[in-house]
């Protein structure tokens, strides 16, 4: 079995990996780290939760690790899609290279612009940022990229799905391809990534770790399947189901992330909750940095109970013992079932995952779950119904009109645009484009609506009596009878696959 000491790592980062607690490295990290450190190209097909940050970090550090940086030309750049990714790759960076001298800045939007000049003003080692926030600065003037000898995409179908891809395109043509070595990640591999990998990586090591179409065995899956008694009275009773599933778990549930499909219910149901004494708040990209992150944090150590956030915002944070996670929507892209489960039960651990299908609005988009996961998601009762406990009473709140909370949220100009800029000719996008849609921070945000209308989770609460609990697959509850069958499986096993790693630093808050 390859060892971290295998793959000629700098002794300073092999320590650092030491006090990370990792033992072997994980698939994408034998594969990616000896190319990388040949100074190859590489194009890593690798989603979150298989160690791919480490993958392209640590031959990172090590390469860097002789050198200084000059002012306002760092070394290395890092492109991320969201704020929060960027904020995940410096917290990894920061433990890897702890024990190396090697210097860098976090480029995100939502962060004044003169902390992070006078840090590239005096010269970093490791760029990590946002396309729209790097091209902010490139055209302030305070940023030359023509020294850059290490630079990765990271999430590049997530960027993709952004817009960013003309951005990228352009930060690719402000370096210097002769000095500059690639590190390409994408989950997936559309025809434009491709496009953009046969366009500006050469001859790179093709790294591919296993999809991941399936999910922790350790997570217990369920759906909720309801019928809204008037379609005006939809939004609220569907937010009394998600109440009655939250009190259904009692004390096990001890925190949970729930997932809206768009921005506008991340606000509203975090709201109707905080209304009915949970303890939640919202992420979502509209909010400001700081209070992202404070929200963050506040979920990390314990302090909130309930996030809600939309799938944009969420994706890619590795945030480690969630007991619970609900979609107050059913994800319209199966694959992204997968990703919000998968934020519970990790590491080994027990989780619980609970959806609510509107029927029969949402039997398309779970029939797709099913069909990729290869399995049925057990049906369970809405609890309080069937246990004779009283189901949350429809809400006589607007916490924002019901027409407001329905309504698909805004579009912005730039994602507009640059979707279609994309899908017309995504090689050939207009630099003056590019550059004034690069709105700081914008992504998360943007990106959700462009994906139609995903939305971001939120956090929920769960302090009531305990109605029966959705069934478990492993201890093979009822189903209910409101299944609408074609023929699948009816087993309730769990479905296997995910195998994070979460090491504990990243339990640690962003600086
Ligand atoms: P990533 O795919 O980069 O988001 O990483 C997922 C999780 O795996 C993070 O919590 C990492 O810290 C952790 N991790 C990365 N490499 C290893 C490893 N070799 N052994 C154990 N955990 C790891």
């Amino acid at each position: 079995m390859t060892k971290f000491s295998d793959l000629k790592l700098d002794p300073k980062v092999l320590k650092a990996v030491e006090e990370a607690g990792y033992e072997t490295p994980t698939p994408i990290q034998e594969g990616a780290i000896p190319p990388a450190l040949e100074g190859r190209d590489v194009l890593g097909i690798a989603q979150t939760g298989t160690g791919k940050t480490a993958s392209f970090t640590l031959p990172m550090i090590t390469l860097l690790k002789r050198g200084r940086a000059r002012a306002m030309m760092p070394r290395s750049l890092v492109l991320c899609p969201t704020r929060e990714l960027a904020a995940q790759v410096a917290e990894n960076f920061d433990t890897y290279a702890r024990h190396t001298k090697l210097t860098k800045a976090l480029l995100i939007g939502g962060v004044s612009f003169g902390e992070q000049d006078k840090l590239i003003g005096r010269g970093v080692d490791v760029l990590i940022a946002t396309p729209g926030r790097l091209l902010d600065h490139f055209e302030r003037g305070k940023l030359i990229l023509a020294d850059v000898k290490v630079m990765v995409v990271d999430e590049a179908d997530r960027m993709l799905d952004m817009g960013f891809i003309p951005d990228i395109e352009r930060i690719f043509g402000l370096t210097n391809p002769l000095v500059r070595q690639t590190l390409f990640f994408s989950a997936t591999m559309p025809p434009e990534i491709e496009r953009l990998t046969r366009t500006f990586l050469t001859n790179p090591a093709r790294v591919e770790v296993a999809r991941q179409a399936t999910a922790s065995e350790t997570i217990t899956q369920g759906v909720v399947q309801f019928k809204p008694s008037r379609k005006d009275r939809a939004a609220s009773e569907k937010r009394g189901v998600l109440r009655d599933l939250i009190a259904a778990e009692g004390n096990d549930l001890r925190n949970a992330i729930i997932f809206c499909n768009r921005k506008v219910d991340v606000d509203v149901v975090a709201k109707s909750l905080k209304k009915h004494g949970l303890d939640a708040a919202a992420i979502h990209g509209d909010l400001d940095q700081s209070q992202r992150t404070r929200t963050l944090d506040a979920f990390r150590d314990g302090t909130l109970k309930f996030l809600v956030a939309s799938d944009v915002a969420a994706r890619g944070l590795d945030i480690p013992n969630v007991s619970h996670v609900f979609n107050f929507d059913v994800p319209g892209h199966a694959e992204d079932y997968v990703h919000r489960i998968g934020r519970t039960g990790r590491a080994g651990r027990e989780g619980r995952a609970f959806t609510i299908a509107t029927t029969p609005g949402d039997d398309k988009a779970l029939d797709a779950i099913e069909q990729m996961i290869g399995r049925d998601v057990p049906r369970v009762d809405r609890p309080g119904r069937a246990d004779g406990v009283k189901p949350a009473p429809p809400e006589a709140d607007v916490d924002a009109p019901e027409g407001k909370a329905e309504a698909r949220p805004a579009r912005s100009r730039r994602s507009r645009s640059r979707k279609k800029a994309d899908a017309a000719a995504p090689a050939a996008a207009p630099a003056e484009e590019a550059t004034a849609a690069a709105v700081e921070g914008a992504p998360a945000a943007e990106s959700a609506t462009v994906e139609a209308d995903r939305a971001e989770p939120e956090p929920s609460e769960a302090e009531r009596a305990e109605p029966p609990r959705p069934q478990s697959p492993a201890s093979g509850g009822r189903r209910s009878s409101s299944r609408g069958g074609r023929g699948r499986r009816s087993d309730d096993e769990p479905v296997v696959g995910m195998g994070d790693h979460v090491p504990d630093f990243l339990l640690r808050s962003f600086a």
